[in-house]
């Protein structure tokens, strides 16, 4: 009997301090922010500005190419609670999240809603053609490259402009939010600075890319874009394509291939054997290795490889 009745007080605590919590006027009861971000980099991006009061999921994983990703049943259950839907945009995501949107069946994040921000409106574009290409071409880049989150510029870009958009959604936590952003910038403004140092003594050199995911990077650090293992963005490469790009890198001495890590290796391990170049498997996203827990830790990785590729091909 007595244990019945030790348990009863315990439920009614429980239920009281419940109550409590959700009665308090205080922000801290209103529930997080649900942010769905499309990418690994947009969820660290959000998470930074964010703080505690935003929950963020992403959907693509940062070893998977966010061109191609297999819609999951779970990516729905994810998109149908959201308040905010992050996207890379530029039609990045066009192979697989326009129908999850539609079968969410959430009105908040459809793309003309309040919750839907395309990040793309905030960074800076490169490749944006000037002729009209259509996706019918095999071009997975019709509106210009959208690999911008690779320009730590624009990582700052992006960020400012989600802690804009949270700070309409709450107002109440502008202040907080800003204060992150803030807290973001310093930290990238001290990052940037060693990242620059590390990449001085290599600036001007060339590399191949398998696939167009690098223009923004080579830019920020003073690299050049020798050409693609890809004849276009999206399409696999073809033995013409291969056979050109030989003959250019071995006349313009060219020895780094640098590889996302969801390509086949083989075209870019048979460029290398004939040309002397060596192949850096290099991920261009947060969560690519686990190491690459974040934002500055993705460019600390990757720089650091970067680094020690240069070094040994000189
Ligand atoms: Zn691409």
């Amino acid at each position: 009997m007595r244990i019945i009745e030790k348990r009863y007080f315990v439920v009614a605590i429980l239920v009281l301090a419940l109550t409590c919590s959700f009665s308090a006027p205080s922000a801290q009861a209103q529930a997080k922010l649900r942010i769905v971000a499309t990418t690994s980099d947009m969820a660290s991006l959000a998470e930074a500005v964010g703080g505690d009061r935003v929950e963020v999921n992403s959907i693509a994983r940062g070893y998977q190419d966010p061109h191609f990703v297999e819609a999951k049943p779970s990516f729905l259950l994810l998109l149908r609670r959201a308040d905010l839907l992050v996207v890379v945009g530029l039609q990045l995501e066009i192979g697989w999240l326009p129908p999850l949107i539609t079968q969410s069946g959430n009105p908040r994040i459809q793309p003309a809603a309040g919750g839907y921000l395309d990040a793309s409106q905030f960074a800076q574009i490169l490749e944006v053609p000037t002729e009209v290409i259509t996706r019918a071409m095999g071009d997975v880049h019709p509106f210009g490259n959208p690999h911008y989150w690779l320009d730590p510029g624009n990582g700052r870009r992006v960020a400012q402009g989600i802690a804009q958009k949270l700070s309409t959604m709450r107002p109440a936590d502008a202040a907080y939010f800003q204060q992150r952003l803030q807290a973001f910038n310093d930290r990238l403004t001290q990052e940037e600075r060693n990242w620059d140092a590390m990449m001085q003594p290599y600036r001007g050199r060339k590399v191949v890319t398998y696939h167009r995911s690098w223009p923004n990077f080579l830019n920020h650090f003073g690299l050049i874009s020798a050409g693609e293992v890809e004849p276009r963005p999206g399409i696999p490469p073809t033995p013409s394509h291969t056979i050109e790009l030989i003959g250019m890198m071995k006349r313009d001495s060219v020895k780094i291939i640098l590889m996302e890590p969801y390509f086949d290796p083989k075209t870019p391990n048979s460029i290398a054997r004939e040309t002397g170049a060596q192949v850096v498997v290099l991920p261009p996203s947060v969560g690519g290795e686990k190491e690459i827990t974040d934002y500055f830790t993705l460019f600390n990785y990757d720089l650091a490889l970067l680094v020690k590729a240069f070094q040994a091909t000189k």
